[in-house]
């Protein structure tokens, strides 16, 4: 019986140092292949679609072109690994790569033609959403306004999911991306995607920037350094700035309909005096000094 319980208490230690042993391993080997500095800027290079060939001076010029959108503007960026590079790769931002062409995503210039874009209809689903409808609908056309002020696309919302452009939702995206929005194919197409992260916890002025910014991919329109199609939310929606680089792509897009000519009116310069007529009064007019053969009666 004594043996018994020794040998018990024998196997019990025993797996006490076996375990103890094979902790290290596993923490070690959750972390090691995963969250170096190296391996999260190589998963976020390749994510956002950066160019990386395996040399040095190839990996130093991909991060390099990624900190031009990762610092402020007016920061220089350096090429180098540093703990602040890798704190700002893994930080919240579109899930939309830096470096896709637009007009990758379709065969046709990746913006919307001339006949549809002066109606677009879009349709938002409010389901999931961090704040009530009657809050963020107002919120939304306000963004909207911000669009048409700057060019000539004419925005709306559509309670018609079938019929809309644009339909937007809220939905559980993973990792660091809190929206994603989709390209047009250089058609009037219907039901173009907009993805809102339904954790991203922000002001209704950072939803409205990050509304607005997805809006800018649906209309075709890529990430730039700072302003509203930076990568990341800093700011929240204030308008499209005239300082802003996305501001003289809308306007080139989908540029202002042209002015209604401007119709000259003759000048009228009566002829002789005034003539009764049928209980009125007549006056023959020039249709101008030019032409002083026409007249009508008025
Ligand atoms: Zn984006």
């Amino acid at each position: 019986m004594m043996r018994y319980h020794m040998l018990k208490w024998n196997l019990f230690l025993l797996a006490v140092v076996l375990t103890g042993l094979a902790f290290p391993f596993l923490i070690l080997g959750q972390q090691s292949p995963q969250t170096t500095p190296e391996s999260i800027a190589l998963e976020y290079l390749s994510k956002y679609e950066y160019a990386v060939d395996r040399s040095v001076t190839g990996k130093e010029r991909a991060i390099k072109e990624a900190q031009g959108f990762l610092f402020m503007p007016g920061v220089e960026p350096t090429g180098k690994l540093d703990a602040y590079t890798v704190a700002a790769m893994q930080a919240l931002r579109c899930g939309c790569p830096d470096h896709a062409r637009a007009s990758e995503y379709g065969e046709a210039r990746a913006t919307w033609p001339k006949g549809c874009y002066d109606n677009l209809l879009i349709h938002v689903d409010f389901a999931g959403s961090p704040y009530p409808e009657s809050q963020l609908r107002p919120a939304f056309q306000d963004v909207l306004d911000g669009f048409m002020d700057v060019c000539g696309l004419g925005l709306s919302f559509t309670n018609d999911r079938s019929q809309a452009n644009i339909v937007i939702n809220w939905q559980a995206i993973s990792g660091q991306t809190i929206g994603l929005g989709y390209y047009p194919n250089g058609t009037c197409q219907l039901g173009l995607r907009q993805h809102l992260d339904r954790s991203y916890r922000a002001t209704i002025g950072f939803i409205q920037q990050l509304f607005a910014h997805e809006l800018g991919h649906n209309l075709g329109f890529e990430h730039t350094n700072g302003g509203l199609m930076h990568p990341s939310i800093r700011e929240p929606w204030s308008g499209i700035r005239k300082t802003d680089p996305t501001y003289s792509r809308l306007v080139k897009a989908y540029e202002q309909p042209s002015e209604p000519p401007v119709v000259l009116l003759p000048v009228r310069k009566p002829i002789g005096p005034k003539l009764p007529f049928e209980g009125k009064w007549l006056q023959l007019f020039e249709l101008s000094t030019e032409t002083s053969t026409g007249g009508w009666w008025n």
